[in-house]
């Protein structure tokens, strides 16, 4: 049962058995998936354990506080939190941000506005994984370096001369670590969707970046997949 590994549940951790069912009920009408833990030391536990599209944390909590849980999650993951609090104390808000949670809800609430919070708060989610991604302008695999701002790529400390090409290519590869590319895909993203280059140039291509980036080196990078594409792995 908690074998979940596709990040599409949302993981309840409360302990009042009702509030639980009602939650889970009405998360499952909106099509998310639920699970549920009813103290704080076995949502800890799934918490770290699996990867969840979002946390439903209540703050008074048996075995283990909601506080602490928060704090434990936060020091190894980033999934989303949403804290539910009874009391509609200010401290317990100001703590629970301050533990690394992304927001909290009142109880008790309308289902509305909690299904709302965790709608604003993925979409949030979603923009800053999107944002750090563009952000980050140092791409390493292994001894190879790209540095994004100034387009140089490196081996072995070496800078590598790509043409405008074969540089894309190999971005769109390090960015993609362990998935599989096809030459459709690589196509349309380096020569373009209206592009009426034929996907052997992606080969083409593939081999003047290795001739370039393994050059002197016993290790090939860049994999290829038999009859679907190519694939850096780590
Ligand atoms: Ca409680």
């Amino acid at each position: 049962m908690s074998n979940i590994n596709d990040n599409k549940t949302i993981l309840i951790i409360e302990d009042e058995e009702k509030m639980s069912r009602f939650v889970e009920l009405e998360l499952q009408h909106e099509g998310y998936q639920t699970e549920t833990a009813f103290d704080g030391r076995s949502g800890l536990n799934l918490a770290l354990k699996n990867d969840y599209l979002l946390i439903l944390l209540d703050l008074m909590l048996p075995e283990l506080n909601g506080l602490d849980v928060c704090r434990r999650i936060r020091e190894e993951k980033k999934t989303p939190i949403i804290i539910m609090t009874a009391r509609d104390s200010v401290i317990d808000r100001v703590s629970g941000l301050d533990h690394g949670a992304d927001d909290y809800i009142v109880k008790p609430f309308a289902i509305e506005e909690l299904l709302a919070r965790i709608r604003s708060l993925l979409r949030r989610t979603e923009l800053q994984e999107k944002d750090n991604k563009d952000k980050q302008t140092i791409l390493k695999f292994k001894d190879l370096i790209i540095e994004k701002e100034n387009r140089i790529v490196r081996r072995n400390d070496e800078i590598i001369d790509l043409t405008k090409r074969e540089y894309e290519l190999l971005l769109i590869l390090m960015e993609n670590i362990n998935v599989v590319l096809s030459r459709e895909v690589l196509l349309q993203r380096v020569w373009g969707y209206d592009s009426e280059a034929e996907t052997n140039v992606v080969d083409v291509y593939i081999r003047y970046l290795r001739n370039k980036i393994d050059k002197n080196h016993d290790e090939s990078y860049i994999q290829t997949v038999r009859g679907t594409g190519y694939v850096m792995r780590s």
